[in-house]
């Protein structure tokens, strides 16, 4: 039996007890008086502690938990023990945030808890310093209404976080963010933010010295190449040692001028000042110039199909599409065995557009296939350069797509070939009723079209 129900036997005995001591004495009647007077006792006393637990639970301080007697000093003994232990793991959980909250202090970078709605719960004072944040006055604000960037509304809203966004800040002197989204818990966002100003200023210090380099190359490359070729047109090398070395010579500059060339090309690709200029582009027309080019370039030597069905067309820069896939056109011819087949085909996959390149050449063994659009990156140096390679060719198709927001596929077994696939998103392909203002001639690139 449990302290509870032996308080009530206790309860209910001593009035019982104390009626039946009367009873011999005072009759009956007195009896049961004395009996009920003594139940009547034990409510009051129930009721008055009833009342001081009231009383306490207004405000329930462990150190305030009033004294009992009977069965109440045990459930108020057992209430101070409950306040205690609760009030112990409070200040656990206190210290544990703390912690947390000087961590996140500490912390180089911005970080911001973002709630299922985007409301922002919590942020450092490197995320208040980068994005004009302020810790308490924006707690439970739409974080959109304070980033306003265009840039980050679309990140926050396109549920793709997969690449950090790059943010251009312009509160007193420029500095340059990178934003990673990610996601955790019931749909809140973690916002981390990264100070790559100087990073940027490397990077951009780079590109720029490639590109003067690459720059200042050209024009005497350019005499160069053009002596030799007519010296040696001129067959005006008179002596053996010259005979021999001319075509070298030629074969040398016009791989330097071709290098030159794709290092250009890469830099403006890279650099911010040149945003991708949109335009109509007649891509079935394109592949079609392509496979002409391709078959000058076979001589006879490849079977060159060419697969193109609809007149899909894209909207994007004509000369980089036309660079990209000319690449990949150019690299099939290369890299295919005299007697092997080249089909170029223009395509609509799903909602996606796909220009591929199948071959039947020598293949591209997998572990090569992560890093093959690496700059200078080549599985097999000699053949690159025997048959007129910069190394540089993929690179320049990869940027070329990311800036059209399309990806490289690449499928490829040695010895079997390979299936090179650039795919265009929908919102790049253009609906035919914008075309008209091409085909009017109404715009330049119609025109240069024409000139193909
Ligand atoms: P390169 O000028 O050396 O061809 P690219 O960047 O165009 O440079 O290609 C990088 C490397 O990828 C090449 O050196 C070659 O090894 C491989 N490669 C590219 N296209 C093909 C292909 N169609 N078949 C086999 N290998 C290829």
């Amino acid at each position: 039996m449990n302290r509870t129900w032996a308080s009530f036997g206790l309860a209910l005995a001593v009035p019982a007890l104390a009626g039946l001591v009367t009873w011999p004495v005072a009759g009956a009647g007195a009896a049961m008086a004395v009996f009920a007077a003594g139940l009547l006792i034990v409510v009051i006393a129930h009721y008055h502690h009833l009342a001081l637990l009231r009383r306490w639970l207004r405000e329930p301080a462990p150190e305030a938990v009033p004294q009992g007697w009977g069965v109440w000093d045990d459930v108020f003994s057992d209430l101070y023990r409950l306040l205690r232990s609760q009030r112990q793991s409070q200040s656990r959980l206190t210290a544990t945030l703390e912690e947390f909250q000087q961590a996140g202090a500490a912390m180089p970078d911005g970080l911001v808890i973002l709630d299922a709605r985007d409301r922002i719960e919590w942020c450092n004072p490197k995320a208040e310093q980068h994005l004009g944040l302020d810790r308490r006055r924006d707690a439970g604000q739409q974080m959109t209404y304070l980033v306003r960037h265009p840039q980050f509304v679309e990140y926050l809203r396109s549920q793709n976080y997969g690449e950090p966004l790059t943010l251009r800040q312009t509160r007193g002197a420029e500095f340059i963010l990178s934003v990673q989204l990610v996601p955790y818990g019931d749909r809140q966002k973690l916002v981390i933010s990264r100070d790559i100003t100087d990073l940027e200023r490397v990077e951009a210090m780079r590109r720029d010295f490639v590109a003067n380099v690459s720059h200042e190359l050209r024009t005497p490359i350019t005499v160069l190449a053009g002596f030799l070729e007519t010296v040696s047109d001129s067959g005006a090398g008179g002596n053996d040692l010259l005979q021999r070395s001319l075509p070298l010579m030629v074969d040398q500059t016009r791989r330097m001028q071709r290098l030159v060339e794709d290092l250009l090309m890469l830099s403006r690709l890279e650099s911010a000042r040149y945003p991708l200029q949109a335009e109509p582009v007649d891509v079935p027309g394109l592949t079609h110039a392509l496979y002409r080019e391709a078959l000058a370039l076979s001589a006879g030597r490849h079977r060159v199909l060419l697969d193109s069905a609809g007149g899909t067309w894209l909207l994007g820069s004509e000369e980089e599409l036309r660079s990209a896939f000319g690449n990949l056109v150019t690299n099939a011819i290369r890299y295919t065995p005299d007697g092997g087949e080249v089909v170029i085909s223009w395509q609509r996959r799903g909602g996606h557009a796909l220009f591929s390149v199948r071959d039947t050449g020598i293949g591209i063994e997998q572990q090569h296939l992560a890093r093959i659009t690496e700059r200078f990156y080549r599985v097999d140096r000699g053949r690159s350069r025997e048959t007129g390679g910069t190394g540089l060719g993929l690179a320049i198709v990869k940027h070329v797509l990311s800036r059209h927001q399309a990806r490289l596929e690449i499928a490829s077994e040695p010895g079997r070939g390979s299936t090179f696939s650039a795919v265009f998103p929908e919102e790049r392909i253009l609906a035919p009723e914008r075309r008209e203002e091409r085909e009017d001639g109404s715009n330049g690139a119609g025109r240069r079209a024409e000139n193909r």
